[in-house]
């Protein structure tokens, strides 16, 4: 018998992108193209931008129906974006990650191999950090005082970018606070 191809969705939530987008979606379609083993979807949610990136989107959709667009009703924020993107996505594993191309979308294709290894949850961290000074500073504040507060670890250096299988992400999308600390 035929494994049957996997399905993954890529959510990605959008403010005011219109720079980096024609980039996003080249990669992400190159990337999909060269793994044709895998059924891909692309679910890019609009939260709000004011810039050219709904129209841009909506482009992108239309010429291929492996992205789709949600759009917010205003600017709700990134929590908020990738929660309406995660409730959306149908699939067997979800990859979560910005729309800046700040982690590159070429390394999907290793999470999904440690989902196919049993993993429910991947996730990517960064081995250097682009921020710099007072940015830093507050996030390496934060990361302190988050280990101090919580019994739950989160990895130094990991943001948006990961994977979560089917049965991680029912969990999540079950769970009632709408105000999210993501990477926790
Ligand atoms: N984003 C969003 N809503 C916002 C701000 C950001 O959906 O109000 C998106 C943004 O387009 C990007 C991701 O969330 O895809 C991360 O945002 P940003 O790059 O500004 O965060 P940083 O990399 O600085 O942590
Ligand atoms: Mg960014």
């Amino acid at each position: 018998m035929k494994t049957p191809r996997p399905t993954i969705a890529v959510v990605m939530p959008v403010f005011n992108e219109q720079e980096v987008l024609p980039q996003t979606r080249d990669r992400l379609t190159r990337l999909f193209d060269a793994n044709e083993d895998i059924v891909w979807c692309a679910i890019l949610v609009n939260d709000g931008s004011h810039d050219r990136s709904p129209v841009m989107l909506e482009e992108f959709a239309t010429r291929d129906p492996r992205f789709r667009v949600i759009h917010l009703a205003r600017n709700f924020g990134f929590q908020a974006a990738l929660a309406a993107g995660l409730t959306a996505a149908e699939g067997d594993a979800v990859v979560t990650m910005d729309a800046d191309l700040q982690d590159p979308p070429e390394l999907i294709p290793q999470l999904i191999s440690a989902w196919r290894n049993g993993a429910d949850v991947v996730r990517a961290t960064r081995r250097t950090r682009q921020e710099t000074g007072i940015r830093r500073l507050g996030m390496d504040l934060f990361h302190r005082l988050f280990g101090h507060v919580s019994d739950t670890t989160i990895t130094p250096n990991a943001g948006t970018f990961g994977l979560m299988s089917r049965r991680a992400l029912n969990a999540l999308n079950e769970l009632p606070e709408r105000h999210r600390f993501f990477p926790g």
